[in-house]
């Protein structure tokens, strides 16, 4: 899709691609919140909270671009060019995606469009799931004992464009974290226990993890499939792969049932930030 712009028109406004967290309006940065507070125009992925949502002014204009497997979904094309329509029309365009905007976000893709058509952005990290999860999970990414690397992959398996890294990701002291790989928890069990990853290996998929409604699942790599078939089990989901998941029971702290943020969210507005 040709991108329109207007050549020799500098765009009024300036975009702010920005995390939202993975879900618990208290794990928004502080700068994001700001951002937010600012806006004129937010454009928002299916992942962000309502919380979050909530804290967009009334004033401004929301629109939905988000994407959810089998949803109706704009096509990343048109996000772009609605992107660029906004910056020239609107001062303060917020771009906001769940979790980090760089993270399997496609912020790339999005600020990449912004260059070619000389719109100005700032970018805003947020808590990416993986980060996320794995603190409200009890589920620490690396330990000495247990893991002397993390890998963030994607199970969204294009198989055929990019084969997977089967042997990498296999590698026993890493920590695997698989963002959208539900659907494909076949291939991803299968793929590891092929190149050597022992089916004994703990594994734990995690969902609407920081949120009141988080479920973990703890089983086997051998289980994963039957783990991520669970009836119970809820989108969005992330799996976490490798010996520190065992730490899951000791350092289980928190209780979605007790998550409440109304306290806080009230105590940031009487901050007036
Ligand atoms: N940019 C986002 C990731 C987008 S990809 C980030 O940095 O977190 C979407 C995937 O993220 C989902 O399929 C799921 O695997 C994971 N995810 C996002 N929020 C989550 C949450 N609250 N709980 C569990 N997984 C989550």
């Amino acid at each position: 899709m040709e991108l329109v712009s207007m050549p020799g028109q500098q765009a009024k406004g300036k975009v702010w691609l920005v995390g939202a967290g993975p879900g618990d309006v208290e794990l928004l940065t502080l700068k994001a919140y700001r951002v937010i507070k600012q806006a004129d125009a937010v454009l928002y992925d299916a992942l962000v909270s309502q919380e979050i949502l909530d804290l967009i002014p009334a004033a401004a204009e929301k629109i939905a671009v988000g994407k959810r497997v089998g949803k109706h979904s704009a096509a990343q094309d048109e996000i772009n060019q609605l992107l660029v329509t906004k910056a020239y029309t609107r001062k303060n365009v917020v771009r906001l995606k769940g979790g980090d905007p760089f993270i399997f976000g496609r912020g790339g893709e999005e600020l990449q469009t912004l260059v070619k058509s000389d719109v100005e952005f700032e970018v805003v990290p947020g808590i990416t799931a993986a980060s996320g999860t794995a603190a409200y999970a009890g589920i620490p990414l690396t330990h000495r004992d247990y893991a002397q690397g993390v890998s963030f992959i994607t199970g969204h398996c294009q198989l055929e464009s990019r084969p997977m890294d089967w042997q990498g990701y296999a590698n026993s002291s890493n920590t695997l974290v698989v963002y959208m790989g539900i659907l494909n928890a076949n291939i991803i069990s299968e793929g590891l226990m092929s190149h050597g990853r022992h089916p004994d290996t703990p594994v734990a998929i995690v969902s609407k993890a920081t949120t009141a409604l988080q479920q973990r699942f703890i089983g086997k790599l051998s289980d994963l499939p039957q783990l991520a078939a669970d009836a119970a089990l809820e989108m969005p989901a992330l799996m976490i792969i490798g010996e520190v998941v065992e730490l899951a029971e000791t350092l289980n702290w928190f209780t979605p049932a007790s998550a409440t943020t109304s306290q806080i969210h009230s105590e940031i507005t009487a901050l007036g930030l």
